[in-house]
């Protein structure tokens, strides 16, 4: 056995080790095959058989293998799993590489890398989502992000300090982040949920940057684009670079870069963005997140839009109000707005559409898209009058103008064209009458050979004879054995040429039938050259029209968010906010719109909420107080999200609104423990707390959800006491305080602006009663040991618990006594039946009452016993 690899082995090799990092599918044949290392991992991943392909280094080689036709599956997986995968294709027929000599390997080379960011097959993305895939930059003291989706062609830049990095990463969620190598930001991407790629310094260098995006945008200077920061040219180039990476030869069809201001969006941090549920619920999906219970978008390229908007509420009172005019234009007309999301139904997603063409992975599928995406524009421009609100009216002027295009697909595509150019077939008869010719040809050729069989039968005597194809013959004459004999012999082997012998059949052919046959084949392959023509001259038209077909895509997204809003303002009895520059934050009769969905499902219903931080001037801050299940977190939440909807441009889930812009959203809700990053429940919200108070403005939204739980009573208490204070003071925002210290009521007296608010709760037959109504003053009691017995804890538990509550309630109203010096006097085990012993004499009042309550029987009381029962018991105490 020699060492030396076999000439593929040794191509193989090579192609592996210039593409570290990557699985590489290596294509031999149908199949994408694996080796070595790739070959065990990815044989675990996919759940597909491992086997071995001779030696190498006198050791096995494992391999494994895909079939080519189902690689897209398999790709979504190991893409999924956090793999990257090489595609090493064969870039010759392997009928050429033969001609070279026996022992040469067909050449093969890498066509493309797939990752995570920079996907564009329908079946490895998600319709309604983005793809970003974003670079992290920093030249010197100044850092950028840059982002885009080369599914859509979106391009965006920003300058980012590191400090708001992560929350940036929040919004925009990208699938990949590019940084350079050293930059240590694995902490930042996995919690973004991007996977991280490191690039050589160089990917980021800012001249090369230059070099990099003119190239990409076909342009002589970027002086066209606007002045950007060396730091945003780092960014931008590096995508710029990746792409070429990966892609290869194809560059993909993005947009001139847009740059954003950090300062254009309402601020919300990654914890904020989490605990509300904007676009993922806790548990990890759409499903439950205030997105999936809000989208009526009818187009994917509205529902992106849409997600975008809710990540990323607007700071632009003209823009929010150009917004909101567009949805109550739509909402006080129902019968435009059904017409409108009629026709939006049938606009496929041209944006995809698109980027697969210009990255020659679109077929004729992805032109009759556009084809019918633009038709459709046509007919929802036609329903906007020119009355329509400016944002509808300026969407609309977009919509047409590619009446030449639309004829140019109409005539050329069949009705449903296929997803792939390479079988032909998707030409309409009557575009091309060379085309149409060339196709008769190779019709009637096949008639011919139909006819032929009736006329051989004759000939050779033999009724049984057959006409049949086969990939690797042609056309052949198929008879049996028993029959061949005379047509094998003079005078009809004249005619019939022996072929080849199977086990029960001769075949046969002819000279009239090859010749006929190379008619067929020529004519057929001429129609395919001919359609493979006809699609690129097509691809052309529309590439060339791109921009002006994105603009048309964009404006449908917006005309379809605008109606999606209307829709859900109507179907769910939602109002127009009313937003403006002062600090006013009065929310009348609000609700939840995800909790109030899920009720409905249940068939009960929502208690819509009052809250009125500031009507003028003065910021003011509610302290909410109440028990457990009350409703504290809903109603924060709440409030939060009619906010975020305000200013996203949608109406809103109450009776009516008014909000003063708000600039950043803060919210330290629920006690996640972040302990995959060793931090404990109360360092995750202290992190979160200081967040707030070094960051806030005046401007600001501040949610707090019992914040101090983690810790001691008094520790907590006292930090909840500073943080209020801080509040006011310093911070002077807008906010929403829930705790379960009552002591903290004390505060709204103190201090100016801060008010009490309670959610209340009815106490019957000792249970609560939830009314999750919100009032105006302080909870007297905190209904915990109720809300224990409701959550199913044993009566010994519950009963004792309400024992040693008495106590020390009792004890804090006779004043002096510590709680730790009531507890030392705690009887030890009260769930064991009490000692028939008399009862020890420091504690008569509970004996006296036991005794009562022992001699009881609760089913044989009338209610005005029970109450008379009452009554007397409470004299005992
Ligand atoms: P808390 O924060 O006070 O412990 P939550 O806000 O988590 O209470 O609310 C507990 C449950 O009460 C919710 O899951 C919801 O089902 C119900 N709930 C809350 N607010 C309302 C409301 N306004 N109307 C009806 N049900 C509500």
């Amino acid at each position: 056995m020699s060492d030396q690899p076999t000439p593929m082995m040794a191509q193989y090799l090579a192609i592996r080790e210039a593409n570290p990092g990557a699985l590489l599918f290596y294509r031999m044949g149908d199949f994408y095959e694996m080796f070595f290392d790739d070959a065990v991992s990815a044989a675990a991943a996919l759940d597909i058989a491992l086997t071995k392909r001779g030696t190498h280094q006198g050791q096995p080689i494992p391999m494994c293998g895909v079939p080519v036709h189902a690689a897209e599956s398999y790709l979504l997986t190991l893409i999924r799993k956090g793999f990257r995968v090489a595609i090493a294709e064969q870039m010759e027929d392997p009928a050429e590489a033969k001609k070279r000599g026996s022992k040469s390997v067909v050449a093969r080379d890498v066509v493309r890398l797939v990752t995570p960011g920079t996907l564009t097959e329908e079946t490895l993305l998600e319709a309604r989502r983005h793809n970003f895939l974003a670079a992290f930059a920093q030249v010197r003291d100044d850092t950028a992000l840059a982002w885009a989706d080369i599914s859509t062609g979106a391009f965006r830049v920003m300058a980012c300090p590191q400090a708001r990095l992560a929350p940036e990463l929040a919004r925009i969620a990208p699938r990949e982040l590019l940084v350079a190598e050293g930059a240590r930001l694995e902490d930042l991407a996995e919690e973004a949920g991007a996977a991280l790629t490191e690039l050589p310094q160089g990917s980021f260098e800012s001249t090369a940057a230059v070099r990099r995006l003119t190239a990409l945008f076909k342009v002589e200077t970027l002086d066209g684009f606007g002045s950007f920061s060396r730091a945003e040219l780092a960014a931008m180039g590096a995508i710029a670079d990746y792409l070429e990476l990966t892609q290869k030869s194809q560059l993909p069809l993005l947009r001139l870069p847009q740059r954003e201001q950090i300062a254009g969006a309402m601020q919300i941090d990654a914890a904020t963005r989490r605990n509300l549920e904007l676009t993922q619920a806790l548990s990890g999906g759409r499903d439950g997140s205030l997105l999936a219970s809000i989208d009526r978008t009818a187009t994917a390229a509205g529902a992106r839009l849409l997600e975008r908007r809710i990540s990323a509420p607007s700071r632009d009172l003209d823009t929010i109000r150009a917004r909101h005019d567009a949805v109550q234009h739509l909402a006080e007309d129902a019968g435009l707005t059904a017409d409108l999301r009629e026709a939006l139904s049938r606009v496929p997603d041209m944006d995809r559409a698109l980027s697969r063409l210009a990255l020659d992975r679109g077929g004729p599928r992805d032109l009759g898209a556009i084809r019918s995406g633009l038709t459709q524009a046509i007919t929802v421009a036609g329903m906007l009058q020119d009355d329509s609100p400016t944002l509808l009216r300026e969407a609309a002027k977009d919509l047409t103008g590619h009446e030449e295009l639309i004829d140019l697909l109409d005539d050329a595509l069949i009705a449903e064209p296929p997803l792939l150019a390479r079988d032909g077939g998707f030409v309409a008869s009557g575009f091309d009458a060379d085309l149409d010719e060339t196709r008769q040809l190779r019709d009637e050729g096949r008639g011919v050979i139909a006819r032929m069989q009736g006329e051989y039968a004759e000939l050779a005597g033999v009724a049984s004879l057959k006409m049949k194809h086969n990939n690797v013959l042609g056309y052949f004459i198929e008879t049996t054995a028993t029959h061949a004999q005379k047509m094998m012999a003079p005078p009809l082997s004249e005619t019939f040429i022996h072929r080849q012998t199977t086990a029960n059949q001769i075949r046969f052919t002819t000279v009239e039938l090859s010749e006929l046959e190379t008619r067929i084949v020529n004519a057929r392959d001429r129609a395919l050259e001919m359609e493979r023509a006809i699609f690129a001259r097509l691809r052309e038209a529309v590439l060339t029209a791109a921009a002006p077909i994105g603009q048309a895509a964009r404006a449908l997204a917006e005309i379809d968010l605008s109606a999606a809003f209307a829709d859900l303002a109507t179907g769910e009895g939602w109002t127009r906010p009313l937003v403006d520059d002062s600090r006013a934050f009065r929310i009348e009769a609000g609700r939840h719109p995800v909790v109030e969905r899920a009720l409905k499902r249940k068939a009960e219903s929502f208690v819509a909420n009052d809250c009125a931080l500031t009507e003028g001037e003065t910021p003011a801050i509610w302290l909410l107080t109440g028990p457990n299940m009350a409703g504290k977190s809903t109603f924060l939440r709440q409030n939060a999200l009619i906010a975020i909807l305000a200013q996203a441009g949608a109406f809103v889930p109450a009776a009516r609104a008014h909000i003063g812009l708000v600039s950043q959203l803060f919210s330290r809700v629920g006690a996640a423990d972040d302990l995959a990053r060793g931090r404990s429940t109360f360092m995750v919200e202290m992190v979160e707390t200081a967040a707030i108070l070094n960051q806030a403005d005046d401007r600001a939204l501040v949610i707090l959800d019992e914040i101090g739980r983690g810790t001691a009573t008094w520790d907590g208490l006292s930090i909840a006491w500073a943080v209020m204070e801080n509040l006011q003071a310093v911070n002077r925002c807008r906010a929403l305080f829930a705790t379960h210290y009552h002591e903290l009521t004390a505060l709204a007296a103190k201090l100016d602006g801060v008010e009490n608010a309670t959610v209340a709760v009815r106490e019957w037959e000792g249970e609560v009663i939830f009314l999750h109504e919100v009032r105006k003053g302080a909870a007297d009691r905190s209904y915990g040991v109720q809300v224990a017995r409701l959550a199913g804890l044993p009566d010994a538990v519950v009963t004792r618990a309400r024992d040693i509550l008495n106590l020390l309630e009792s004890g804090e109203r006779e004043g002096a006594v510590h709680p730790a010096e009531i507890i030392d006097d705690l009887p030890l085990f009260r769930a064991a039946p009490p000692p028939a012993a008399a009862p020890a004499a420091d504690k008569p009042r509970d004996s006296e009452a036991e005794a009562r309550l022992r001699d009881i029987n609760p089913d044989a009381l009338s209610p005005r016993e029970a109450l008379d029962l009452i009554y007397e018991l409470k004299s005992l105490s």
